[in-house]
């Protein structure tokens, strides 16, 4: 079974027709749906993936694997943190707060749904988590950063772009006088928690 190929955008958000198929073994394809915000400014869309197989007990795998930002057990919800957007898992669900456009959507949704599968296949080797796992230290960001509070970042101070760092609002290219060596500490270091595309 392969991916169907993918209609052209339409105009508008809603989209709830058409489906994807991949191979999976507790999820073999969704329905998207989009929707865009209510306030009229807004560029990005919400997406809701309605999927064929129920996810719930593969959400304490995952929440190990993924390093979930909120885990609820019952009933089962995991929600996963990335730059610029949440993502929650409920037992048929997959919702995204913010994308940019469709082909976003539908590359995350293709890569958690590769992820599901396989957490699922492996769960005998995986301890299933019940809590979240602890954020990025903040002082473990500070010590990279040059903290000379240059401002060239936009931000006050170094601590308080260490704190968006560690919130996946702002990315390490925002500061200019990283140090290469320490840029990819930082990076590695952020890439654990999923927190750099
Ligand atoms: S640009 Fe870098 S060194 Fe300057 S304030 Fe921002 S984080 Fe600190």
């Amino acid at each position: 079974m392969g991916v169907k190929s993918i209609p052209p955008a339409p105009r508008l958000c809603r989209w709830p027709r058409w489906r994807l198929e991949v191979e999976a073994m507790l999820v073999h394809q969704y329905q998207a749906r989009f929707v865009r915000p209510p306030n009229p400014v807004a560029q990005h869309l919400r997406c809701f993936a309605r999927l064929d197989g129920d996810i719930g007990a593969a959400l304490p795998y995952l929440n190990t694997r993924l390093k979930g930002h909120q885990f609820c057990p019952d009933p089962p919800s995991l929600t996963l943190k990335f730059p610029g957007k949440l993502v929650t898992l409920t037992g048929r669900e997959i919702a995204i707060n913010m994308v940019k456009d469709q082909d976003e959507a539908f590359g995350l949704l293709a890569w958690l749904i590769r992820e599901i599968n396989a957490t699922w296949e492996r769960r005998g080797e995986i301890s299933p988590r019940f809590e979240v796992a602890p954020p990025p230290r903040l002082l473990d960001i500070l010590k990279l950063l040059p903290r000379t509070n240059c401002r060239a970042c936009g931000q006050p101070t170094c601590m308080v772009f260490a704190m968006q760092v560690g919130q996946g609002a702002q990315g390490l290219e925002a500061c200019p006088a990283l140090e290469p060596e320490n840029r990819q500490k930082l990076a590695d270091y952020l890439q654990s928690f999923h927190l750099l595309d």
